[in-house]
């Protein structure tokens, strides 16, 4: 095993938004076709729900 560097003290940046906390989205136009155009829409991220941490997984 690689002995890691703990941060304790440091979030653990959620990996889908990188810390942001929003999300930018494709914004698709067509509900069954989904084309993807050039717009792109902010989101809150569902992963963190706007706060930028990851969920610990415990
Ligand atoms: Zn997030």
């Amino acid at each position: 095993m690689t002995a890691r560097k703990k941060t304790p003290l440091k979030l653990t940046a959620c990996p889908d938004c990188s810390g942001n906390g929003e999300i930018t989205e494709t914004v698709r136009v067509g509900a069954r076709k989904g084309r993807v155009t050039d717009d792109r829409q902010a989101a809150l991220c569902l992963t963190c729900l706007g706060t930028g941490e990851a969920p610990d997984g415990e």
